[in-house]
């Protein structure tokens, strides 16, 4: 049996972008390997559940877990994983703060199942069924986990020592968390971000920043934004404003606008209301003297209008995690 200290990688409601954004750790990986024993990784490897269940408590040095709690095997695992591990991280969006499936919190669950398997055009489900927790079939009985009414985040089942954020988070971030445990180093408080800045993102992207006055808003493919100028300026939704520090700013070095996957920066409770307050300074109204209420409202309104989905640009990663997380239809 080996020595090394274990490590663990479970994904519960994700894309597999996490797993990826490991292994992009490129010849690091070798070095992760050398330092643990990496002994459990869905994606991976073929470890058991029973051979989890079976270690002692606390056996595990550190359980990376990224996705979010969708279903109540997410949860299950969530706890078993816990009581398992000396350090629970929580890894990407989806853990820290539901990610983009947490947009499914919008629908309610009998929605999200009719437009699944009743109304989707690919599904030939004539007789209309829909996924049961338990089925009878010949050769014995199928379950399936409890899809739960809303989308939560691994905070919301388990108690997380550490969050790294993004989606996926930056390689090299992952690889500065695996070396500051391995360091023996005093770490910060339980309950941290590791791994990212703790500023707003605008702080570390190099594009001038003026006078940020906004005359209408555009979706990112109807325009061409000037390069090196402010996205926000141009009147485009980047969330640079509302958005931790630590990429380096990728997409709008790339001329894409930054949508927020880093989650709120430090002292910032809810992403999206503090980018919509931020929005509300800096629309461009034009000259208010003179003009009625009414006019300026609807010179407010028609600004609206041109604000494109706005769930998806202010909660596209962190609607669980939100303040209005809970609210779900029906
Ligand atoms: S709003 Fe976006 S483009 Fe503007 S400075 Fe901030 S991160 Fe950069
Ligand atoms: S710029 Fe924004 S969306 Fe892009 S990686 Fe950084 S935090 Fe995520």
């Amino acid at each position: 049996m080996s020595e090394k200290p274990k490590l663990a990688m479970y994904w519960a409601a994700s894309c597999g972008g996490c797993e990826i954004a490991l292994l992009n750790l490129h010849e690091k990986i070798l070095d992760l390997d050398a330092a643990f024993d990496i002994m459990f990784c869905p994606c991976l490897l073929d470890t058991k559940k029973r051979e989890i269940e079976a270690l002692d408590d606390r056996s595990i040095a550190i359980t990376l877990f990224n996705g979010a709690i969708r279903t109540a095997e997410h949860a299950e695992m969530a706890g078993l994983l816990r009581r398992k591990s000396r350090m629970l991280i929580a890894v990407g969006s989806c853990a820290a703060e539901g990610g983009i499936p947490g947009l499914a919190n919008l629908c309610s669950r009998g929605e999200i199942m009719k437009t699944s398997y009743l109304e989707n055009p690919t599904i030939d489900n004539p007789d209309g069924i829909l996924p049961a927790l338990c089925s009878e079939v010949p050769e014995g009985s199928l379950t399936l986990p409890l899809f739960y009414d809303r989308v939560k985040t691994l905070g919301e089942v388990s108690a997380v020592e550490y969050t790294i954020p993004g989606c996926p988070p930056e390689s090299h971030q992952i690889w500065n968390v695996v070396e500051l445990v391995l360091s023996g180093k005093p770490l910060p408080p339980a309950g941290s971000v590791i791994g990212a800045g703790a500023v707003p993102l605008c702080e570390e992207c190099d594009r001038a920043k003026e006078e940020k006055r906004i005359a209408r808003f555009y979706r990112s493919f109807e325009v061409v934004p000037e390069p090196g100028k402010c996205l926000l300026e141009q009147g485009v939704i980047c969330m640079g404003i509302a958005t931790r520090s630590g990429c380096g700013a990728p997409c709008p070095r790339a001329n894409m606008p930054c949508t927020g996957c880093y989650g709120p920066p430090d002292g910032v409770a809810d992403q999206g209301s503090a980018m919509i307050a931020a929005l509300g300074s800096i629309l461009d109204i034009g000259e208010v003297k003179g003009r009625s209420g009414a006019e300026i409202a609807a010179r407010v309104e028609a600004l609206l209008d041109s604000l494109p989905d706005c769930a998806g640009s202010f909660y596209k990663y962190g609607l669980p995690g939100s303040t209005i997380g809970g609210r779900v239809k029906g």
